[in-house]
């Protein structure tokens, strides 16, 4: 069976606390208002997954909030409205509508000191920000899957090569192709991964719904059951050839959007047309 994944989308800037975490009212928050009617952000996001392909994978990412959680939680409320075949396994949901599937997965990308981590299929956000610590955290303990996203991208919040290097046992898969980073170091990126023979993934790191699966990764045979989901994913990935890329843009104004988002939510909030959710 053929499915379109994309590892990495936050969905919405607006739930983002990783720039905004030190200012005051927008921590970890979904903001609904008068441009972002409540549930409307799930139907949007449910809608699209199932238009991309028959068979569709989405990881929800988090960054210190529980976005993915919360949304998962209300596209099950959606899809069981709407007599969608819903199968939840907590931390990852599929449902089911005519010959289509779409699942949810959870997941965090995680500001480590040495730069960022995806993990995918945790269960739960780590609170670590310790390199070392997260990724043995995350394969001895939470058994997520470990991908290397944006790696060689800017110093501070992207993994250089002596981080991979040390650690590549531990990582399911290397980001090769995303919306943001791709161009400038889609070669480089791709080289690191067959050095450390570490699997290659795109993915679109989008902040908004219409960008999600617009850089994706074909996988072949995922096993959906509980006892095989992550196993069968790093199976896959292992398969994962650079012709089962899809290298799409998600749009330059991407990189923007979390200075924006800050701008427009800070503004929205004063003003009046953003409120905060209960
Ligand atoms: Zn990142
Ligand atoms: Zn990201």
């Amino acid at each position: 069976m053929r499915i379109m994944a994309d590892f990495h989308t936050h969905v919405v800037d607006h739930y983002d606390i990783l720039i905004n975490r030190k200012i005051p009212l927008i921590g970890a928050r979904r903001h609904t208002g008068f441009f972002q009617p409540k549930n409307r952000i799930e139907e949007k996001l449910l809608k699209h997954s199932f238009l991309h392909d028959e068979n569709t994978l989405v990881g929800i990412i988090n960054f210190d909030d529980e976005r993915a959680e919360k949304m998962l939680d209300v596209l099950k409320k959606i899809a069981e409205t709407e007599g969608f075949e819903v199968i939840d396994r907590n931390y990852y949901a599929s449902f089911k509508k005519d010959n289509s599937n779409v699942t949810f997965v959870s997941g965090q990308e995680v500001p480590t000191e040495r730069g960022h981590v995806l993990l995918v299929g945790a269960g739960s956000n780590t609170e670590s920000r310790d390199f070392d610590y997260v990724l043995k955290e995350a394969k001895n303990e939470k058994d997520s899957l470990i991908l290397g996203d944006h790696v060689l991208g800017p110093g501070g919040m992207s993994l250089q090569e002596r981080d991979i290097e040390k650690y590549a046992k531990y990582f399911d898969a290397i980001n090769i192709w995303d919306g943001n980073f791709g161009e400038k170091y889609h070669s480089m990126q791709k080289e690191l991964a067959r050095g450390f023979g570490i699997p290659i993934y795109a993915a679109s790191d989008s902040h908004t719904i219409k960008g999600i699966l617009s850089c994706a990764t074909i996988l072949k045979n995922v096993d959906f059951s509980a006892e095989n989901f992550k196993g069968s994913l790093r199976t896959s990935l292992i398969e994962v050839a650079e012709e089962d890329l899809i290298y799409g843009s998600n749009g330059f104004m991407e990189k923007y959007r979390h200075l924006s988002s800050v701008v427009y939510t800070i503004a929205g909030l004063k003003n009046g047309f953003l409120v905060r959710d209960s």
